[in-house]
């Protein structure tokens, strides 16, 4: 009988394996069209201070696709990592974003937005001559180079931290700055706050959902906006949801909240319409 139970379990592990691996197969096929055809978009969700002002932004890639319909970032990020066509969508990204920056001047110079962010995926970081490449699209599009930040995850700096540190340094020098993004949920440990040259980190949404009651969670972040500040980072939080989880966030410091309370991912012209509208 366990036998039987186990053979079943093996059956459909199998079965979700194959309806993966078919998903993922028709994923990177409409990909390699969706990049050729441009039917990726951008979408940008305003980070605000703790007095609700608008400070930053971050771009989120969307796809809608003929047959597979909207598919999420979580869903096709992976596949475009491991076919390497994350390459030339990372460099579509970061294009479309220094297009809207160069159009968008007057945001930066009149201190509405200090920056927008974008995310760099590890086998985008780990191309050869990535720094030439993020230099000359910047210089393309002539814009100050702080008003572009880069979002990297904990994996990233993980695979080869010295390696990691020099190309973080080599962009550091042209002013353009790193952020942590995810912060907390990967395996590494705090030490990697103090080792990189970072900017600032960004407090994963796993440790804000529903801060004001979980006595652990409040520990956790409040560990690292102490070592954050020690090591003289700037701490922004993703996910808050709620007036409780915002309340708690109101005196602790943090220079960016990011969250479905305040704005969700704004498409394009939505996103330079609210900005625009800020005295
Ligand atoms: P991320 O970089 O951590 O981006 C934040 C994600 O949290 C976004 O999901 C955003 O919509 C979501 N979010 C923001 N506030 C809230 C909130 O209050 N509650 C909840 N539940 N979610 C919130 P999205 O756009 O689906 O992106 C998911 C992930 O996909 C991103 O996580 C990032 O890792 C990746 N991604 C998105 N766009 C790009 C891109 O252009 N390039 C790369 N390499 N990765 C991207
Ligand atoms: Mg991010
Ligand atoms: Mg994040
Ligand atoms: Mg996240």
């Amino acid at each position: 009988k366990i036998k039987h139970t186990s053979r079943n379990g093996y059956m459909f592990y199998r079965q979700e394996l194959q309806v993966m691996s078919a998903f993922r197969s028709s994923v990177e096929q409409r990909l390699h069209i969706a990049l050729r055809e441009q039917l990726f978009s951008l979408y940008f969700q305003p980070l605000v201070d703790v007095d609700g002002k608008v400070v930053a932004a971050e771009a989120l890639i969307r796809w809608h696709d003929e047959t597979l319909g909207w598919v999420g970032p979580q869903d096709f990020i992976p596949v475009a990592e491991e076919s390497g066509l994350i390459v030339d969508i990372g460099l579509w990204v970061l294009r479309h974003t220094c297009e809207l920056i160069a159009q968008n001047r007057d945001w930066f110079d009149r201190g509405k937005l200090r920056y927008i962010s974008v995310n760099i995926s590890p086998r985008q970081f780990s191309q050869a001559h990535f720094v030439e490449q993020i230099l000359a699209v910047i210089d393309e599009y002539n814009i100050s180079h702080s008003y572009l930040l880069l979002e990297i995850t904990e994996g990233v700096a993980m695979e080869n931290i010295t390696t990691a540190i020099s190309i973080m340094n080599a962009l550091a020098a042209h002013n353009l700055h790193f952020m942590l993004d995810d912060f907390g949920s990967g395996y590494s440990s705090l030490s990697y706050l103090h080792k990189l040259p970072l900017k600032s980190v960004k407090i994963d949404r796993s440790f804000v959902a529903k801060i004001d009651q979980s006595a652990d969670n409040q520990v956790i972040v409040e560990a690292i906006i102490y070592i954050s500040r020690h090591f003289s980072l700037e701490c922004v939080v993703e996910g808050v949801e709620t007036l409780e989880e915002r309340a708690y966030f109101s005196d602790k410091g943090v220079a960016a909240i990011q969250g479905f309370h305040f704005f969700k991912p704004q498409p394009e012209s939505a996103f330079v319409a609210l900005i625009n509208a800020i005295h």
